[in-house]
C-alpha cells in the first residue's frame, strides 16, 4: 500500500481529498467535527514534511450546479484553522487563474481548502475534463476521504489517473482499509458479526457476503421482523419489508447450508406507538399483537447476544438493536455495546461501523473500549460486500 507515511513531500503542492461532510445545527455551528479531527493526521503529517496542502472537500448534495451558502465549506476553512493554528486559505473557484495563482504561490507548510467540489455538476459524474484541470493544481494526489471511497467522482477517483507515479493514501484512508482487510481476510475465529437496524434491504449485500466468512450471525434491529414474518409470525406494526420475506427466506436457507449460526431474537419490547411516550409492554416470544410494533430487543435476547460476543475472537457491529435514539429503547444497543468493549479487553478484535452504529457506541460510552470504527458508513458496507471501491482501487493501480 502506498501510503503518506512512507513518502516525505518536502516542496510539494499535494491536492488531498478529504472527507469533511460535517453536520450543522439550527445556530450554523459544526455539530460534530470527528470527520475533521480524522483527517488532521495527514494534514499535520503533510505540513509537518513542508508539503503544501491543498484540500478537496464536498459538503451535503447541492443541487443548483453552483454556489449555495448552506452548502458552503468556508465555517469548515475557519474551523480547521482553530483546530491547526494556522490560518488556512479559502478559495471560492476551484478552476481559474485566480486559484491557479494562489495554489502556486502557496508556501511549504501552508494550507488551503477549496470550496465545496460539489458546486460543480462535473464531480459527482467523475468527469475526466474536470479532474484533469484540477490535478493541474498539484504535484501530487493523496487520498484520504474513506468516507466517499466508494463514489467514483473526479475528486475521488478519476483525479488519480493524471498522478500515476505521486498518488498516494492519506494515512486515515490506510488505517480504514487495514482494518477491513483485517477483518474480511485476516480474522480469528469465532467471528461474529451483528447487524441490525432499520431495513433488511440495506443489508442484503453485507449480509449475504458476510454468510461465507462468519461463524456467528446476529440479527436485531427493525429488519428481524421481515425475519419473523418469513418463518410465519405476526409482526404487528412492527417495521417489515414484505417484498423482502423472499430475501430473508434464502438468507436463513444460506446460513443452514453454509453452517452459520443465525441468531434471531426471541423477545422484544414492543409500544403502542413510534414515540418515547407511548406504552410499553415486553413480549417473551416472536408474535407481536397487532396494533404494538417491536422497539428493543429483549432481556432474552440480549443474554444470548453477549454470550455469543463474549466468546468471539472477531467481531464486527453494523446496526443499532433497536430504536436507540429515544432512550427506553436503547437497552440492546448499550448492552451489546457493552459485551462487545468486554470481549475487546479479552482479547477480540471488534469493529464498528454505520452512522447510527457509531452514534449508538458514542453514546453508549464504549467507544474507546472497541478494535476500531469505521469513518464510513456506506463505504465500509460496500468493502464488507466484497466490492472494490473506486477511491481505493484509483490508488492501487
Ligand atoms: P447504520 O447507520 O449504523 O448502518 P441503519 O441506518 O441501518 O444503521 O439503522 C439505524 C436505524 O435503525 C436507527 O435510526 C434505529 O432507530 C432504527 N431501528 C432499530 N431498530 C428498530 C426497530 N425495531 N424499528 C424501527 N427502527 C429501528
Ligand atoms: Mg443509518
Amino acid at each position: 500500500m502506498k501510503t503518506i507515511q512512507d513518502t516525505n513531500l518536502k516542496g510539494k503542492k499535494v491536492l488531498v481529498r478529504v472527507d469533511f461532510n460535517v453536520p450543522f445545527d439550527k445556530q450554523g455551528n459544526i455539530a460534530d467535527d470527528t470527520r475533521i479531527r480524522e483527517a488532521l493526521p495527514t494534514i499535520n503529517k503533510l505540513v509537518s514534511d513542508g508539503a503544501s496542502v491543498i484540500l478537496m472537500a464536498h459538503l451535503g448534495r447541492p443541487k443548483k450546479g453552483g454556489f449555495e451558502a448552506e452548502f458552503s465549506l468556508k465555517p469548515v476553512a475557519e474551523y480547521l484553522s482553530k483546530l491547526i493554528n494556522q490560518e488556512v486559505v479559502f478559495t471560492q473557484s476551484l478552476l481559474g487563474s485566480e486559484v491557479e495563482n494562489l495554489c502556486k504561490n502557496l508556501r511549504e507548510g501552508q494550507v488551503m481548502l477549496l470550496e465545496n467540489i460539489r458546486f460543480y455538476p462535473e464531480e459527482t459524474k467523475g468527469d475526466k475534463d474536470f479532474a484533469q484541470k484540477l490535478a493541474l493544481l498539484g504535484d501530487a494526489y493523496v487520498n484520504d476521504a474513506f468516507g466517499a471511497a466508494h463514489r467514483e467522482h473526479s475528486s475521488t477517483a478519476t483525479i488519480a489517473q493524471f498522478f500515476p507515479n505521486d498518488k498516494y493514501f492519506g494515512l486515515l484512508m490506510a488505517r480504514e482499509v487495514e482494518n477491513l482487510n483485517k477483518l474480511m481476510k485476516e480474522h480469528s475465529k469465532p467471528f461474529t458479526a451483528v447487524i441490525g437496524g432499520s431495513k433488511i434491504s440495506s443489508k442484503i449485500g453485507v449480509l449475504e457476503s458476510l454468510l461465507n466468512i462468519v461463524d456467528n450471525l446476529v440479527i436485531g434491529g427493525g429488519m428481524r421482523y421481515t425475519f419473523y414474518k418469513a418463518l410465519g409470525y405476526n409482526v404487528g406494526d412492527s417495521l417489515c419489508e414484505d417484498d423482502k420475506i423472499d430475501v430473508a427466506k434464502s438468507l436463513m436457507s444460506k446460513a443452514k447450508e453454509k453452517g452459520v449460526n443465525l441468531y434471531l431474537p426471541e423477545d422484544s419490547i414492543i409500544a403502542d406507538d413510534f414515540s418515547e411516550d407511548a406504552n410499553t409492554k415486553y413480549v417473551p416470544e416472536m408474535n407481536i399483537p397487532d396494533g404494538w410494533q417491536g422497539m428493543d430487543i429483549g432481556e432474552k435476547s440480549i443474554n444470548k447476544y453477549c454470550e455469543v460476543v463474549l466468546n468471539s475472537k472477531t467481531i464486527l457491529w453494523n446496526g443499532p438493536m433497536g430504536v436507540f435514539e429515544m432512550k427506553k429503547f436503547a437497552v440492546g444497543t448499550n448492552a451489546i455495546a457493552k459485551a462487545v468493549a468486554q470481549a475487546t479487553e479479552k482479547g477480540a478484535f471488534s469493529a464498528i461501523g454505520g452512522g447510527d452504529s457509531v452514534d449508538a457506541i458514542k453514546e453508549s460510552g464504549y467507544a474507546d473500549k472497541v478494535s476500531y470504527i469505521s469513518t464510513g458508513g456506506g463505504a465500509m458496507l460496500e468493502f464488507l460486500e466484497g466490492k472494490v471501491l473506486p477511491g481505493i482501487k484509483a490508488i492501487e493501480q
